[in-house]
């Protein structure tokens, strides 16, 4: 497939604000490619040459981009930094000194989808002696060849700029379209890639073994499963209500979500995000090796600092301080933790997400053998509302977050919230008894004091799974310090857009589009009716935030899709009204 075909579908995406027109345009791309390179097209539109589990990352330096283009279009390196100031995007510097040089040359050989791709994965799998400058060769040995619009996406991809922000069920259901005919087996597709969250996977399979193929799929070992949600509940008596009377709870850690598969002597561990995060966790790995009683399964487990001196559970921020400034086996000594193991998806060959929650545990309880660091998770069986009562309080008690509540007769639900599993937290006074992660959409330049910085307040939206669009709910202007703002301004910049992004719903204007891609953690005191925000849109009227400020930074471990759904946020509208009526019942 010629390249000169997927530039000039990016061209088309790059400008358009409608998403149905964006699907239109993915199908009739995706109509063009066929089982041996489908998954070159998936993943080089989101900018990857591989799914994010395999943590293989194209990433080059700016500095050495510019290299690459000095060298293929032999100016000098200064031009094209002057250029670069002139233009504010290499891309259209590299698109530029392609037509240039085009007017030179009589011909050059036409990239093909194949090369381009081959390249990039060679850029991003390079390693050991003379590898930046290898990286400059792959990336100058496209440029010379390209035509000036392919020039301009070849160089936008390695530095992640490509801009497009298409989300993974926006590709499914364009491949849908473009295979099936019809975008409604988007849920075929959506089941699948839940099993095996790898999009060219599932791409590849869907042009090799179409529908069947598809409806089969089952979790395969070292890609990870799309991890089960949990809705929220207002109340105790809701909870039993919801799950008839009787259900599991379980004591809810507040650490890090760990999936752990293992082969043999063979471990991966991936985040909730599904990220490869093996490395950052010996221990672990360890544990499962002399813990875990079987040779092939996948697992899942709550992993958290603990003091084994005061039998205490440390804050969250103690748990991933082994991302940040500790070296990892340093923090492992001093933080030991330990993982809770609460479900398990795959033993020995069998697919056990079709088991109930029942079957599934006993298993789970039979693979652990005693040690340090692998536990069970701690759970009683309740018929009553005290006995949910009495747990949820002796866990809290502990310094634990609250309890999770399962339903007894459910499967293992990848990839969706449910009402399998219901949250129940402890909760604050006078605010809403949860955050929200919202993704940031645009910003405002500011005012006064703020004018300085040049940011003054975000955008930030809800998604909606169903429609894979992101709708607005609140202007966030506090909870970031003059540093923060400084460096969000700095993230946003990059992502900017002409005009509103196509997957964003948004009545009111921002200063400044941007790709929906940053996730930040909002409190706020109330979930409102506004005319002016489209989350929970009624007809006349949708949901805002009352007073929200961010608790967080750009959170690194969550996407745009794992933000919190406009569902969520009508239930936590809904729910409120519930909890002030009764306000004073509850003590929490
Ligand atoms: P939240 O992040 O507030 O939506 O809560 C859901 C998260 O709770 C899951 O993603 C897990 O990381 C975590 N969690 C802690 N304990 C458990 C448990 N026993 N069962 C399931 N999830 C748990």
């Amino acid at each position: 497939m010629e390249f000169k075909v997927v530039a000039e579908a990016f061209r088309k995406l790059e400008v358009t604000s409608e998403r149905l027109e964006l699907i239109s345009i993915l199908a009739t791309l995706f109509s063009k490619a066929d089982a041996s390179n489908i998954h070159m097209l998936v993943y080089l539109l989101q900018g990857r040459v591989a799914a994010p589990y395999t943590g293989i990352e194209i990433g080059m330096g700016e500095k050495l981009v510019e290299e690459a283009i000095a060298r293929a279009y032999g100016v000098d390196k200064g031009e094209v930094e002057r250029m670069y100031k002139e233009l504010g995007d290499l891309g259209l510097v590299a698109e530029r000194l392609a037509g240039n040089k085009k007017q030179m040359t009589l011909f050059s050989e036409p990239l093909t989808l194949e090369r381009v791709y081959n390249n990039f994965y060679k850029i991003a799998t390079a390693s050991g002696e003379g590898v930046v400058d290898k990286k400059i060769r792959l990336l100058a040995d496209l440029l010379k060849d390209a035509e000036p619009l392919e020039a301009r996406y070849i160089v936008r991809i390695p530095i992640g700029r490509l801009r497009l922000g298409i989300g993974d069920a926006t590709i499914l259901e364009a491949l849908a379209v473009a295979k099936l005919g019809d975008r409604s087996y988007r849920e075929d597709l959506e089941r699948a890639y839940n099993y095996v969250s790898d999009l060219g996977y599932v791409a590849k399979l869907l042009y090799e073994k179409g529908l069947e193929g598809i409806r089969q799929v089952k979790p395969v070992l070292g890609i990870p499963i799309r991890p089960a949600l949990a809705q929220r509940a207002a109340s105790l008596e809701e909870i039993m209500q919801r799950m008839g009377g009787e259900c599991a709870a379980e004591a809810k850690y507040d650490g890090f979500r760990l999936q752990i598969h293992k082969k043999g002597d063979q471990v991966w561990i991936f985040s909730r995000r599904m990220e490869n995060m093996t490395g950052l966790f010996p221990d672990i790995t360890k544990a499962v090796l002399e813990q875990i009683d079987a040779n092939e399964v996948i697992f899942e487990g709550e992993a958290i600092a603990y003091n084994e001196e005061t039998g205490e559970f440390y804050p969250f921020q103690v748990t991933i301080q082994r991302k940040r400034k500790y070296g990892i086996e340093k923090a492992a000594e001093e933080y030991p933790l330990k993982l809770f193991s609460f479900d398990i998806m795959y033993l020995e060959g069998e697919d056990l997400t079709p088991k109930p929650y029942t079957e599934r545990r006993k298993i789970l309880e039979g693979i652990i053998k005693k040690g340090d660091t692998i536990e069970l998770s701690e759970r009683i069986i309740a018929r009553s509302v005290k006995e949910l009562r009495d747990f949820f309080e002796s866990c809290v008690e502990r310094g634990l977050e609250g309890i999770m509540a399962k339903d007894l007769k459910a499967p293992y639900i990848a990839g969706a919230r449910k009402w399998a599993w219901i949250k129940y937290k402890r909760v604050m006074k006078s605010q809403l008894s949860d955050t929200l992660d919202l993704v940031i959409v645009g910003y405002y330049k500011g005012r006064g004091q703020r004018a300085k910085l040049g940011i003054g307040g975000v955008l930030v939206a809800v998604y909606d799974p169903k429609n894979d669009v992101f709708k607005t709910v609140a202007k966030v202007g506090s909870g970031f310090t003059e540093e923060q703002f400084v460096q969000l301004k700095q993230l946003l910049d990059q992502i900017t857009l002409p005009h509103k992004h196509p997957r964003v719903v948004a009545k009111i204007d921002a200063d400044v589009w941007v790709e929906p891609k940053y996730v930040i953690t909002v409190l706020a005191d109330e979930i409102t009716r506004s005319p002016n925000h489209t989350a929970g849109w009624d007809g006349e009227r949708g949901l805002a935030l009352r007073f929200p400020r961010a608790v967080s930074f750009v959170r690194e471990d969550k996407g745009p899709e794992d933000a919190t759904t406009e569902e969520e946020l009508i239930q936590m509208y809904k729910q409120q009204k519930h909890v002030k009526v009764e306000e004073g019942e509850d003590s929490y």
